[in-house]
This record gives structure tokens, C-alpha cells and sequence, in this order.
């Protein structure tokens, strides 16, 4: 359903992505691992373009755009059928919490204010934030915040969730609030592809993990082919520093 096909990224004389090939079924969630300095941010970046990559192709669905050929229309159809969750919310400091969800829905979805105004308060109810729709996010808590990031990205209904470290800049105490609220995305069959730090989520959640090393995938498989049976010897080494 998804498939990343030769995608290579360079940054000046670095190679950043060395040809990366992977496909994702639908419903399916796929964690990456690996050292920091890796690639992962961009590997994720590149599947919408946030950068934009130097080879490869990207294929979600019937949805095929190749890297040298890519213009302003398919990089447009491929940010409407992803969604992205960061490592620093991103919202928008200037907008309430609903118009944060509504923005993408009325801009990059064309929808109505009202349709999307509704949408952002079914979105707001499910993920326990309704009482703060009026808020602006630098009054919320680090984990309300990326609550409200996933939330976002809930909204868009998007045929891949894509999610960066998105615990990472969290203080301990409200990780797991945010790791709860994936873990009911993951209920709904979302296709998820994240990055993340968190080894005990991620053997839980993951229907795959995909370790990199230095802009190659060195080595996927089950959470217990990867964590319990690591074959190379760069994912042995890895595994011995986080755990
Ligand atoms: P990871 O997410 O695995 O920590 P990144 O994808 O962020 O790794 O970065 C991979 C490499 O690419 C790093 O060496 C980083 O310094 C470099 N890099 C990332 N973004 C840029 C950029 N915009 N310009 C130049 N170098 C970059
Ligand atoms: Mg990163």
C-alpha cells in the first residue's frame, strides 16, 4: 500500500538516506530505531517532502511521485494523504487549540469553517481536551500540547501517520499520556510509521521495527526477531547502549 522505493537524500557531501526501500501494509505500524545522526527525521521528511529528496520514489495507494520529477501538484497529494506529528508539537503559538486543528482541515483540505470547526470538536472530545479548545497552546502542558499534535493529525484522517520522537522533548511525566493517546490511534488500524527512543512502547505497539544505521536499514522483523534476536552487529551494539 506504501512503498519507498531507492529514496537517497543528501545534505551538501553527506548522504543522509542511502537508497532506502521499504513498503508498509495498510493498517500496518512500523517503528524505526537507530542512532541518532541516522537519518530517521529525514527518512519521515521526505516521504512528504518536508525535504525533499535527491532519488527514489514515494507510492501511497494509486499515488506514485519520483523524486526528480516531483512538482508542486503531486507533493501537494502527498502531503493531503500523510500527516505528521513532531518532536516539538509545531503548533501554531497564535492559534486556539481548535483552530489548530482546524487549520489543515480548511487550507490543505479545503473544507468549510463549520464541517471543520465540528470535526475539531469530535477530535477534541476524543482525546480529553474539550475544556481547553479556546486555549492558546503556551498555556498547556507539555503533554496536552502534543495531545493536541496527534489530534491535528487524527483530524486529517490521512492514509499514513507519520510520528518523529514525539515524547522526546517531554518532560518524564507526560509521556505517557501521549504514548496512551497513540496507542488508541494504533487501535483504529491506522497506518502508523514513528520514530522513537521508547523500546518498551515500541516492542508493544510495532508490527515491525526497521533498525538504521548511518542512512541504511540494516536490519527489520518482528519486536522479538529485533529486540530479543538481534542479527547484525550494529543492532546488537544499539540495542546494549538503550536498554
Ligand atoms: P536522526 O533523526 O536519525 O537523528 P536526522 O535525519 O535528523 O537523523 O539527520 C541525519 C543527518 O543529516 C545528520 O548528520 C544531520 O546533521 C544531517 N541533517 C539533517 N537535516 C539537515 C539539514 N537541513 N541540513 C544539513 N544537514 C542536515
Ligand atoms: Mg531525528
Amino acid at each position: 500500500m506504501i512503498r519507498l522505493s531507492s529514496l537517497t537524500k543528501r545534505f551538501g557531501e553527506q548522504t543522509v538516506l542511502d537508497g532506502i526501500d521499504l513498503s508498509i501494509e495498510e493498517g500496518e505500524r512500523v517503528v524505526v530505531i537507530g542512532p541518532s545522526g541516522t537519518g530517521k527525521s529525514t527518512l519521515l521528511r521526505c516521504i512528504n517532502f518536508l525535504d525533499r529528496p535527491d532519488h527514489g520514489s514515494i507510492k501511497i495507494g494509486d499515488l506514485t511521485v519520483t523524486a526528480e520529477r516531483a512538482n508542486r501538484r503531486g507533493i501537494l497529494a502527498l502531503r493531503r494523504r500523510t500527516a505528521f506529528v513532531f518532536q516539538n508539537y509545531s503548533l501554531f503559538a497564535n492559534r486556539t487549540v481548535r483552530e489548530n486543528i482546524t487549520e489543515g482541515l480548511i487550507v490543505v483540505r479545503g473544507w468549510p469553517a463549520s464541517k471543520a470547526r465540528e470535526r475539531a470538536d469530535e477530535i477534541l472530545r476524543d482525546i480529553g481536551l474539550s475544556d481547553r479548545a479556546e486555549a492558546y497552546p503556551s498555556a498547556l502542558s507539555g503533554g496536552q500540547q502534543q495531545r493536541v499534535g496527534i489530534g491535528r493529525a487524527m483530524a486529517l484522517d490521512a492514509d499514513l501517520m507519520l510520528f518523529d520522537e514525539p515524547t522526546s522533548a517531554l518532560d518524564p511525566e507526560w509521556v505517557g499520556e501521549v504514548l496512551d493517546l497513540m496507542r488508541r490511534v494504533a487501535e483504529t488500524r491506522q497506518t502508523m510509521l514513528i520514530v522513537t527512543h521508547e523500546m518498551q512502547f515500541a516492542r508493544e505497539i510495532a508490527d515491525r521495527i526497521v533498525f538504521m544505521d548511518a542512512g541504511h536499514i540494516v536490519e527489520m522483523g518482528s519486536p522479538a526477531a529485533i529486540f530479543d534476536d538481534p542479527k547484525d552487529r550494529r543492532t546488537k551494539n544499539f540495542l546494549r547502549r538503550v536498554s
